[in-house]
């Protein structure tokens, strides 16, 4: 049954093959027997899944059924859920069960899908092996001595591992389609706008968007059908119509126009990753698309100018966690200073608290010009390398990630040389475009993803590649071993 994808799953349920019960309860035991080896869901809410599969039955026998009603699904845990457990991996929210419901979580519960549980996830979604979770490491099920990526990387390894059909995740640098690349999967992070924030526990506001984690693209449209579009609970959703997004995924893409970026493919590029690149950029020839060299200039300056202007919001933003209204409260506090300094210093990790020293830093009056403005100005111009890419190309063609998943521990000590995992997701968050990532090889037995980026709004042309792609390979059905 987990070998299903969430199409297929979706039709069994229509068909009368399965009940939602059953599928769930398949889903469940899976994860009782395999999380163990991986650390991926860090809380189970296995009454609540049963009540509601039960529910959703119901619905469906009542003729109440719509697409995705009685499918599991897992959430990262970032997502606000009332009354279950959401800490955003950090001790900071270890006993934190929220009065409401996130968005994104809500419009799933709206359509009946059943949440399993939380995925472990990197503290604060500040991370990229998933090695700052106060739970502790999320492992890769392609080798569990190996980091699934982060800081989704708890969703990403359960879809990989097939403990949950499909899952949610947030990137704000990358942290959908690394662990997607990392795992095997496919993950896509939409425009920024097009996905509520709405009760997602905020990193960085201006970079930070929620998007579907899954086996294949046409999965990943049918979770985007349901939490994408306009939210007046959130002032930066964009109020516009979402489409179906699942109706165009078999477009014919002859005649389409593929940016391959110079600066993508330089000096650091892994040469298993980039063989793997270019042989499924040529299955997108071979499809009909004209792959074009374009140069995307700026592309060196991202990563520095996203580290100054991630950990700036962040420090902000994390300034609620004060030990007053809500987290983690030092014992016996002796004023309110050190009320805050206890709390503080207790509840945050080390990786959240250099961001928080960072942006603080960056923030500070006679820094502001010098650091947190000028990354402004990187920001606008690499912003416009890719605006002035897409008059000429439909989609930019990339790798994801540098290299395959590299072992635990390998990067802890070195905080720069984990930041340059990102070195090819964090320009598309700076710019606010969509981003997918679906595997297209392996490099020995860890899997490759390759990045497909679009123009704002052009999720639809991405999945319709990405599943063109899946249409000719099927790197995306590979299953670990271990979780056959
Ligand atoms: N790895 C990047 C960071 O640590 C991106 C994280 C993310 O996208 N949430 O900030």
């Amino acid at each position: 049954m987990h070998e299903l994808t969430v199409a297929e799953i979706a039709a069994d349920l229509a068909s009368g093959k399965y009940s939602s019960k059953e599928i769930t309860q398949h889903f469940l035991d899976r994860i009782k027997t395999h999380n163990d080896a991986i650390n991926a869901v860090i809380h189970l809410d296995e009454d609540g899944a049963l009540a509601r599969a039960q529910e959703a039955d119901k619905q469906r026998s009542d003729g109440n059924a719509q697409a995705l009603t009685g499918v599991p699904i897992l959430h990262k845990d970032i997502f606000c859920t009332q009354g279950t457990l959401t800490t955003c991996g950090s001790k900071m929210l270890a006993n934190f069960r929220p009065p409401y419901e996130s968005s994104v979580t809500q419009r799933c519960l709206e359509q009946q899908m059943i949440p399993l549980g939380k995925a472990n996830m990197d503290e604060f979604a500040m991370g990229s092996s998933n090695e700052t979770s106060f739970f502790g490491p999320c492992k890769n099920p392609w080798d569990t001595e190996r980091v699934p990526g982060g800081s989704s990387g708890g969703s990403a390894a359960a879809v990989a591992a097939r403990l949950a059909p499909i899952a949610t995740g947030t990137d704000t640098g990358g942290s959908i389609r690394q662990p997607a690349s990392l795992c095997g999967i496919t993950g896509l992070k939409p425009t920024y706008g097009r996905v509520s924030r709405w009760g997602m526990i905020a990193f960085a506001s201006s970079l930070d968007q929620a998007g579907p984690m899954a086996q294949d693209c046409a999965d990943a449209a049918l979770l985007l059908n349901v939490i994408a579009g306009y939210d007046e609970k959130d002032s930066t959703s964009a109020d516009k119509a979402r489409p179906n997004y699942s109706e165009t995924l078999g477009d014919p893409i002859k005649g389409l126009k593929i940016g391959i970026p110079k600066e993508y493919f330089a000096q650091g590029l892994d040469a298993n990753i980039e063989a793997a690149i270019q042989a499924a950029a040529k299955t997108l020839e071979a499809q009909g698309a004209t792959l074009v060299d374009i140069s995307l200039p700026t592309s060196n300056l991202a990563i520095p100018a996203y580290y100054v202007i991630a950990p700036a919001e962040c420090s902000s933003n994390l300034s609620r966690f004060d030990g007053v209204r809500f987290g983690h409260r030092c014992d016996n506090p002796e004023s309110i200073n050190d009320l805050y300094e206890r709390s503080r210093g207790e509840g945050f990790g080390s990786e959240v608290k250099r961001r928080i020293l960072t942006g603080t830093y960056a923030l500070s009056a006679g820094y502001y010009d010098a650091y947190y403005l000028k990354a402004q100005k990187i920001r606008r111009l690499i912003k416009q390398d890719f605006m002035d890419a897409f008059n000429q190309v439909d989609v930019i063609l990339a790798p994801t990630t540098p290299s395959a998943a590299f072992k635990l521990g390998e990067k802890q000590e070195n905080p720069i040389e984990m930041y340059q995992s990102d070195i090819y997701t964090i320009a598309t968050n700076l710019a606010g475009i969509p981003g997918l990532s679906i595997p297209v090889g392996f490099d020995g037995h860890m899997p490759i993803g390759m990045q497909l980026l679009g123009n704002h709004f052009c999720e639809q042309r991405l999945l319709n590649v990405g599943h063109q792609y899946q249409r000719e390979t099927d790197w995306h059905k590979k299953i670990p071993e271990a979780f056959v």
